[in-house]
């Protein structure tokens, strides 16, 4: 299961308010600080996040043998 979740660079915050059909070039409006950015570095940025979060746990699993 990788679910990406849009989370704000700046406070972290995942309030993101986005339109209902996002494009990569569709403003994302962060509901925490209120910063903006594209659509696209958003999810961009949350992949990133999620492989680094499995290639952490495969690290993990291959240390525990
Ligand atoms: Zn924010």
């Amino acid at each position: 299961m990788t679910d990406v979740t849009l989370k704000c660079g700046k406070c972290g915050s995942k309030q993101l308010q986005v339109e209902a059909n996002p494009k990569d070039d569709s403003v994302v409006t962060c509901g925490g600080c209120g910063s903006t950015g594209s659509y696209g570095d958003v999810m961009r940025q949350g992949k990133a996040e999620i492989m680094k979060a499995m290639q952490r746990e495969l690290g993990n699993m291959f240390k525990r043998r």
